[in-house]
């Protein structure tokens, strides 16, 4: 029930965690699973039974959480189960994917949910093992959005189709965001994307081994970020710092500067 509003809507988001990640994020909430590969081993047919399971249970999608590292099973679940699954399928990922990884399920996903992280590649090193963060996950970002197109929903506000980016807005590192930002504003018509600026970090697993982000972010650096993504005039949803970690309040608005 914790995604964006347009994904989980009334019935909740039909999640499937996959065990590995691209990334190793220090903060990582999901580090048991990401980064210590827990989970159970399954078949291509028990995957595909899931996504049946979860479609009976009135999910609005199915929902691929960082599913790269198995990525030719699932294709191979998912084009055996799609035609009769008739609710989209989402990739849930941090962004940090090959083009090779993009192609292999075009016509298999309905709605990218990659993650932007950072800007700078001694951030996205310091804090995810990647240098080369920016330059992948940009270059996989554009390519799909060109590969699912615009946003299209249905009539109740829930996405069917398009490319949701995320945004993690972490301490000290306001700037890098605003730059993350930006990048999407130079390259998107503000039609052609939807982002959505979180503030749920809290400092997790080896976080505390960074003193600088060992903290969670304060209201003047979430604001900040906030009128970044407002001024490159975006559709998008930000997290109520107030309430519930988790809990998204409506799209917010801005201007294209
Ligand atoms: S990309 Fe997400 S799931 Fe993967 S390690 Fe980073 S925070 Fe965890």
């Amino acid at each position: 029930m914790w995604e964006e509003p347009c994904i989980s809507g009334k019935n909740g988001s039909g999640t499937v965690f996959f065990s590995g990640c691209t990334l190793r994020c220090c903060f990582c909430q999901n580090y048991e699973i990401s980064q210590e590969n827990r989970g159970y081993y399954i078949s291509e047919d028990e995957l595909s039974d899931i996504f049946f399971d979860l479609k009976k249970k009135g999910a609005h999608n199915i929902n691929l959480v960082s599913p790269t590292p198995f990525l030719p099973s699932v294709k191979r679940a998912l084009e055996k189960t799609k035609p009769a699954l008739k609710i989209p399928v989402v990739v849930n990922c941090g962004g940090y994917e090959l083009a090779e990884t993009v192609d292999m399920m075009d016509g298999l996903v309905d709605i990218w949910l990659p993650d932007l992280k950072y800007f700078s590649p001694e951030a996205s090193k310091k804090y995810s093992g990647a240098g080369d963060y920016f330059k992948v996950a940009s270059e996989a970002i554009i390519k799909m959005q060109k590969q699912v197109g615009k946003p299209i929903f249905d009539r109740d506000g829930m996405l069917l189709r398009g490319v949701l980016v995320r945004h993690l807005a972490l301490p000290t590192l306001r700037k890098d965001s605003e730059k993350a930002i930006e990048f999407l504003g130079e390259n998107f018509k503000s039609d052609e994307i939807l982002i959505s600026i979180m503030s749920q970090y809290t400092p997790m697993y080896r976080a505390a081994e960074h003193p600088e982000i060992n903290r969670r972010i304060s209201t003047f650096e979430y604001n900040y970020v906030l009128a970044a993504a407002q001024r490159c005039g975006f559709e998008g949803f930000s997290q109520d710092r107030n309430s519930a970690q988790r809990a998204y309040v409506p799209p917010f608005e801005g201007e294209k500067a």
